[in-house]
């Protein structure tokens, strides 16, 4: 039985860092890296939930980047900006 004891941090205290390899960018071909809360990464990979649940303090784009690999500006080459209509 596998038993582990993550960490949650709170408030403004120092926080781990684990930088993250992300997979292979399909559109320039480049990997990536992400830095995510330790405590966050570890309730990733070890639970694999949501990710939008495990990694809350991770931006939107960041956690693009670790599930599919792509970059912001990869996807905004790709298929414009969504958010600016012209
Ligand atoms: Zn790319």
């Amino acid at each position: 039985m596998l038993i582990l004891n993550i960490p949650i941090q709170t408030g403004l205290s120092e926080v781990n860092l684990v930088t993250v390899t992300t997979p292979t960018c399909f559109v320039c071909g480049n990997n990536g890296t992400v830095d995510v809360p330790e405590s966050e990464y570890l309730l990733w990979t070890v639970t694999h939930g949501p990710i939008q649940e495990c990694l809350t303090s991770v931006s939107v784009d960041d956690r693009e980047m670790l599930i599919s690999g792509t970059h912001p500006s990869c996807w905004t080459l790709l298929y414009g900006d969504d958010n600016e209509s012209d």
